[in-house]
């Protein structure tokens, strides 16, 4: 899918601590939960529901696929995966990871079919629960067979991250983290930082800065080590991706950098930053997949808070501030799934992850990922000389 040759060294180390993390604290996570009853003995015992379905993306094809899979299997439950259509060699690599490793036959397997034939699947009773990261419309279609089946989902949909930056932010520090928060994965990230929501007092330098970081990057073959801008994952995604940038631009937006395709085999497109786009333009409210920033200009935190949180999406969100208990505060006013102080939105095994409104529901990672798909059993022992 044409992901930098380093950030995917990255994303098979990640994948492996989170198998780690789940094979170190599954055990407690999963123990029996005491309860304390007027008389008696209760508990909560986690018990594996069966065979859970996941749908997973492309971008991350490895790192997706180990945050469902290494809690479900550490649960007991039997793993279906439907990977992207257009990563069928990562799929087949990890299932032949599961039967190197030993593992029993059936506990993973792959489902290589197309997107379309999800739903089915659903009304198969063996499947008890599915697990859906990517767009909305997948996410809709998956919700809609696992709910008119009664069965439990997660979805893990599309972002549109704010990265707001206040007047006492470390600008130094700041444009490198929108650099990252933006480039990672050549923009084709969830969390992302895609709507760059600057106030007055450091919007003209951070702009300065976050474009000249932007600029002159080494654009190339995604095998070099020294690449760092690869292509995007389909021919499809770069063409979208530019009818974006032109429906931007056509609603009043100022190309500051980039804003065209690169003159080269593949689907390059360049590093671009667009600015003067009017908050409430449709187009502002899209999610665009690739190494496209737009900086939002803001009087105040509070209008800062008001933009980001004025979205379909709800994922995660960044706050750049010198002030911590100001961060923490501004925090608490954000409607999404995660917050980040002076760190773009990222992941580790231990950080729940996930979003609310049009990012979906649910939590994949941490303990919370792991109470997903579990059936929280009661257990309720009366002593035979309880009264009647
Ligand atoms: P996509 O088209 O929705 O594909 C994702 C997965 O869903 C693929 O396996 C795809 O299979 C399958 N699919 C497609 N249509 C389906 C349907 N009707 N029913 C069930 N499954 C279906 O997503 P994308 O556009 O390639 O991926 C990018 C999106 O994923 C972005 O919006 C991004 O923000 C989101 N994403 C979210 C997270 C998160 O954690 N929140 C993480 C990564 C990406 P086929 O390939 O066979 O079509």
């Amino acid at each position: 899918m044409g992901k930098l040759i380093a950030e995917s060294a990255g994303e098979i180390e990640l994948s492996a601590a989170i198998f780690d993390y789940y094979a170190e604290h599954g055990e407690r996570f999963l123990a029996d939960a005491p309860l304390k009853p007027e008389r008696g003995e209760a508990m909560v015992r986690h018990s594996p529901l069966g065979v859970v379905l996941g749908v997973e993306p492309w971008n991350f094809p490895f790192y997706q696929v180990a945050r469902f899979a290494a809690p479900n299997i550490m649960i007991g439950n039997v793993v279906l995966l439907k990977h992207a259509s257009n990563v069928p060699q990562c799929a087949i690599a990890i299932e032949d990871i599961f039967r190197k490793a030993g593992a029993p036959a059936g506990l993973y397997t792959n489902l290589l079919i197309p997107g379309g034939h999800i739903s089915a699947l659903l009304d198969d009773p063996r499947v008890r629960a599915a697990s859906l990261t990517g767009s909305e419309e997948a996410g809709k279609s998956l919700a809609s067979a696992a709910g008119k089946n009664t069965k439990k989902s997660v979805l893990e949909l599309g972002g549109n991250d704010a990265f707001i930056v206040l007047e006492d932010a470390d600008i130094e520090k700041t444009v490198e983290w929108a650099y990252m928060g933006r480039m990672n994965n050549t923009g084709q990230c969830c969390v992302a930082s895609k709507r760059f929501i600057v106030v007055d007092a450091v919007l003209a330098e951070f702009t300065k800065k976050f474009v000249a970081r932007m600029s002159n990057l080494k654009v190339g073959d995604p095998q070099d080590k020294a690449t760092q801008l690869g292509p995007l994952s389909s021919e499809a995604a770069a063409v979208h991706l530019m009818k974006q940038v032109e429906q931007a631009v056509k609603d009043g937006a100022t190309v500051l950098l980039g804003g065209k395709r690169i003159d080269r085999m593949g689907a390059f497109v360049e590093a671009t930053v667009l600015t003067d786009l009017k908050p409430g333009l449709p187009i502002s409210y899209e999610e665009m997949f690739g190494p496209v920033a737009v900086i939002y200009r803001v009087k105040d935190e509070q209008e800062a808070i008001a933009l980001a949180n004025d979205s379909p999406f709800g994922l995660g969100c960044s706050v750049f501030t010198r002030d911590i208990a100001r961060g923490k505060r501004i925090a608490d006013q954000i409607d999404a799934g995660m917050v980040f102080i002076n760190h773009p939105t990222w992941t580790a095994p231990e950080l729940p992850f996930g979003g609310v409104k049009g990012s979906g529901y649910g939590r994949e990672l941490s303990a919370l990922g792991i109470e997903e798909f579990v059936n929280k059993k009661l257990i309720r022992v009366s002593a035979l000389n309880d009264p009647m």
